[in-house]
C-alpha cells in the first residue's frame, strides 16, 4: 500500500518539530478508572520514535460523543497521567485542542516532551470536518500523524481535513494495521477463506456483497446463517433469522457462485430450546430443527469441513462469531474454529487476520489472540475495510 510512513522520516526531518499526532484514546473506563489500555499502548511505538528522533509529540483524539459541547465527563485530562505511566515520562494536558491555551502549552515544550490536547469533539467542527476547525488545529504543528486507524472511517476535521494543511504520514501504529489488513484482503496469497458470523445478515450486507467478489471460500456462521438456510427452504424453527432477507441471501448466493466463491453454510447444527447459558441442548442437521428450537452454534461436522478449508488455505479474513459465544455451549465452534486457524498460522501455513465489534472478545476467549497474524481491535474501521470502502483518513495519507 503507498502511504506516507512515519519511519520514513528522519532525526533531520524531526528534532524541534512539533508534530501533531491523531490517536484513538476514547479508552473504556470503569469506576473512573482506565479499564483497558490496549488504545494508549497501541500509540507508543509512534511516540517513542518521535521522542528517539527529537520531536514534539502533540496528541489529539476524541473521546466518547459529546457532540460539539464540553462535556467536563468526557474531558481526555484523566488520561494523560495513564499514557505517562506506560511511557516513563510526563504528559502534560492542554484543555484546549486550538487557540492560545494549547499555544502557550506547546511554546513551554521541550525536544522530546508530550502533550495530551482536550477532546476534538468539544468542537462541533470536528465530525462536520470543518476546515476552520482543521486549519486552527494544523496551525499548532509543523507535521502531522495520524496513528488512528479506528477511527480513520471518519472524515473528521482531526482526520481528514487537517491534511490538507500540513504534510502528513502513518504512524506506526497505523501501518502495521495497513499493512496486515492489505496481506489478507488488499494483496492476499490465496486460497483465501473468509469467515463472517454474527447475529444478522441486516448489518453485514455490504461487507458479504464485497468479499463474495473477492475471497475463494466464503464461510457463514452465527444467527446470519439461519437466514441463508431458510433461503434454501430449510426450517429454522425459533432461530434468529431475518425473513424479509431471504431475497438477499439467495442474491448474495448467486453473486458468490457467479464469482466462484464457494460458500459453506453450517452442515450440523446445536440447538436448544431457551436463550441461556447450558440448556439441554441437542445437535442435528438444519433441516431437523423442531418448530420451538433454535440454532445457537455449528455443530462439530461444520467445524470439521471448515478446518479441512483451512488446510487448504493460505489467507483468512475473520469477523464475527459462528454461535452465541458468550453462553456455554455456544462458544463450542467459534473456539474450536479458532483454534485450528490459530494452529496453522502458528506453523507458518497461513496468514490469519481478524477485526471488528465481537470477534476481538471471541478470539480472546478462545485463548488465540497471540496465534493470528493480527486481531484489529479496531470496531467500524475494520468492517468498512472489509466492505471495501475507501477510509478518507487512510485516502489522505497515500502517496
Ligand atoms: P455481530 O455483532 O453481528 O458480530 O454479532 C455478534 C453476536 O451474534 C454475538 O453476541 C453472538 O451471541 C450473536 N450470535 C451468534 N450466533 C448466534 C445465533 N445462532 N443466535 C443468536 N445470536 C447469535
Amino acid at each position: 500500500m503507498a502511504f506516507k510512513r512515519l519511519d520514513g522520516l528522519s532525526t533531520a526531518d524531526l528534532a524541534g518539530k512539533e508534530v501533531l499526532v491523531r490517536v484513538d484514546f476514547n479508552v473504556p473506563m470503569q469506576d473512573g478508572a482506565i479499564s483497558d489500555d490496549t488504545r494508549l499502548r497501541a500509540a507508543l511505538p509512534t511516540l517513542e520514535f518521535l521522542r528517539a528522533n527529537g520531536a514534539k509529540a502533540i496528541l489529539l483524539s476524541h473521546f466518547g460523543r459529546p457532540k460539539g459541547q464540553i462535556e467536563p465527563s468526557m474531558s481526555l485530562a484523566k488520561v494523560a497521567p495513564a499514557l505517562g505511566a506506560l511511557l516513563g515520562q510526563n504528559v502534560k494536558f492542554a484543555a484546549d485542542c486550538k487557540g492560545h491555551i494549547a499555544q502557550n502549552a506547546i511554546s513551554q515544550m521541550q525536544n522530546g516532551d508530550v502533550l495530551l490536547l482536550e477532546n476534538t469533539r468539544f468542537y462541533a467542527g470536528e465530525e462536520k470536518n470543518d476546515p476552520q476547525l482543521a486549519k486552527e488545529m494544523a496551525a499548532l504543528g509543523d507535521l502531522y500523524v495520524n496513528d488512528a486507524f479506528s477511527a480513520a472511517h471518519r472524515a473528521h476535521a482531526s482526520t481528514e481535513g487537517i491534511t490538507k494543511f500540513l504534510p502528513s504520514f502513518a504512524g506506526f501504529s497505523m501501518a502495521r494495521e495497513l499493512d496486515h489488513l492489505d496481506k489478507a484482503l488488499g494483496s492476499p496469497t490465496r486460497p483465501i477463506l473468509a469467515i463472517v458470523g454474527g447475529a444478522k445478515v441486516s448489518s453485514k450486507i455490504d461487507l458479504l456483497e464485497n468479499l463474495v467478489a473477492k475471497v475463494d471460500y466464503l464461510a457463514i456462521g452465527g444467527g446470519m446463517a439461519n437466514t441463508f438456510l431458510a433461503s434454501l427452504g430449510i426450517n429454522v424453527g425459533k432461530s434468529l433469522c431475518e425473513p424479509e432477507l431471504l431475497a438477499k441471501a439467495k442474491a448474495i448466493s448467486a453473486a458468490a457462485a457467479k464469482n466462484k466463491c464457494t460458500i459453506l453454510l453450517p452442515q450440523d447444527v446445536v440447538v436448544a430450546k431457551e436463550f441461556r447459558a447450558d440448556p439441554p441442548v441437542r445437535t442435528c442437521l438444519p433441516n431437523e430443527v423442531a418448530s420451538d428450537e433454535m440454532i445457537l452454534d455449528a455443530g462439530p461436522k461444520s467445524v470439521a469441513a471448515l478446518s479441512a478449508i483451512m488446510e487448504k488455505c493460505k489467507t483468512i479474513i475473520w469477523n464475527g462469531p459462528l454461535g452465541a459465544f458468550e453462553m456455554t455451549p455456544f462458544d463450542a465452534a467459534t473456539v474450536a474454529a479458532a483454534k485450528a486457524a490459530g494452529k496453522l498460522c502458528q506453523a507458518g501455513q497461513l496468514i490469519a487476520v481478524a477485526g471488528g465489534g465481537d470477534t476481538v472478545s471471541a478470539l480472546n476467549h478462545a485463548g488465540v489472540a497471540d496465534e493470528f497474524s493480527f486481531i484489529s481491535t479496531a470496531g467500524g474501521a475494520f468492517l468498512e475495510w472489509m466492505e471495501g470502502k475507501a477510509l478518507p483518513g487512510v485516502t489522505a495519507l497515500e502517496k
